[in-house]
């Protein structure tokens, strides 16, 4: 089994004399490298560009700019990133080598340079690139781990749809952006209409399919780009509509009722009714300074209770006095904005 620090190096070898480059270019590749050559700083750089070697030998007395040169540039083509950089020199000073280190280097080769050494510094570079690369992989993995967290903290893992903490931070965006564009915003707190007594007969595991059903059909429905529909708890759902007025609110809830009674889920344990209905509450503000969430929730929830007392199954508005059974089904401004879903009514 190969040794973890045994990796086959990509190594850009940069001197202007042919006859070095060709030496150490045949010991590179006697233990077992990949070598790409360049003759001049410029080529250098734009070659660790291009080609992302994983070591660079670099002859500092160079015609034009020299390798401390280079090295700056190659630091700066990789700001997140790091290729180590070994220095190669016929004499090296005290100040030389301070110099190279700040212009970016990691350590000198003296030449002419002994195929010892130069086989011991590249195994310490190995050895570094293996752990760099591990590192990499980790941080990539974290990253894309932190997303799924994101992802999942803003989520309800049943229905798929907002949770209760997406809901807080989508409402007061919703709330901020409708205060300061003096535009109508209307919010709606349904419940799906004896759940408990569905729980009771059917099962927890069949209610929870019924709500994934439910939310589903919200979802398709909230389907403008600053709609949500959120699960606000239980069997409880919040749908966020900006820009919306109180008839465009009452069509949307006319529409959104049909297509509930069209899924036709039975329901187990409903007495005159087969099958599961929602109620709503509907509220709707231009939303000034003394608006807040809370006051739309409790609105909203108001509303909701209403409709419940009214008989269920309708959707019931706080401003107007109106439900989905009483009031006008005005075409409405609902569908001011690309990708309205009133097509799906
Ligand atoms: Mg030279």
């Amino acid at each position: 089994m190969a040794r973890p620090d045994a990796v086959r190096l990509k190594v850009l070898l940069v001197d202007d004399q042919l006859s070095h480059r060709a030496a150490l270019s045949a010991e590179l590749q006697a233990m077992g490298h990949d070598v790409v050559e360049a003759g001049n700083a410029e080529d250098a750089v734009a070659l660790f560009t291009s080609l992302r070697p994983d070591a660079v030998l670099l002859d500092v007395a160079m015609p034009g700019h020299n390798g401390h040169w280079a090295a700056q540039q190659i630091r700066q083509a990789e700001p997140e990133g790091w290729t180590p950089i070994l220095f190669l020199s016929g004499c090296v000073s005290d100040v030389d080598l301070a110099a190279g280190i700040e212009a970016g280097g990691d350590d000198y080769l003296f030449k002419p340079v002994s195929p010892v050494v130069l086989q011991a510094k590249l195994r310490a570079m190995q050895r570094l690139w293996s752990l760099h690369h591990q590192l990499q992989i980790l941080t990539d993995q974290l990253r894309a781990s932190n997303a799924d967290l994101q992802v999942q903290s803003l989520h309800d893992p049943l229905t798929g749809l907002a949770n209760r903490r997406g809901l807080d931070i989508r409402l007061d965006e919703a709330l901020r952006t409708a205060r300061r564009e003096h535009q109508p915003l209307t919010l709606i707190l349904c419940d799906v209409d004896n759940f408990k007594a569905y729980n009771d007969t059917a099962g927890h595991l069949q209610g929870d399919q019924c709500l994934i059903r439910i939310a589903q059909v919200l979802g398709e429905t909230s389907r403008r780009p600053r709609d949500l529909a959120g699960r606000f708890g239980g069997e409880e759902f919040v749908i966020l509509l900006p820009g919306t007025s109180h008839s465009g609110a009452m069509y949307f809830a006319k529409g959104l009722q049909r297509l509930i009674h069209q899924l036709a889920l039975p329901h187990p344990a409903t007495d005159g009714r087969t099958c599961v209905t929602l109620s709503g509450g509907i509220t709707t503000v231009v939303p000034d300074g003394n608006t807040t969430i809370e006051s739309l929730l409790s609105r909203a929830d108001a509303a909701l209770y209403t409709a419940k007392s009214l008989g269920r199954d309708r959707f019931f508005c706080f401003e107007t006095q109106t439900d989905t059974r009483t009031g006008l089904a005005e075409v409405p401004d609902y569908d001011r904005e690309q990708g309205s879903t009133a097509t799906l009514f």
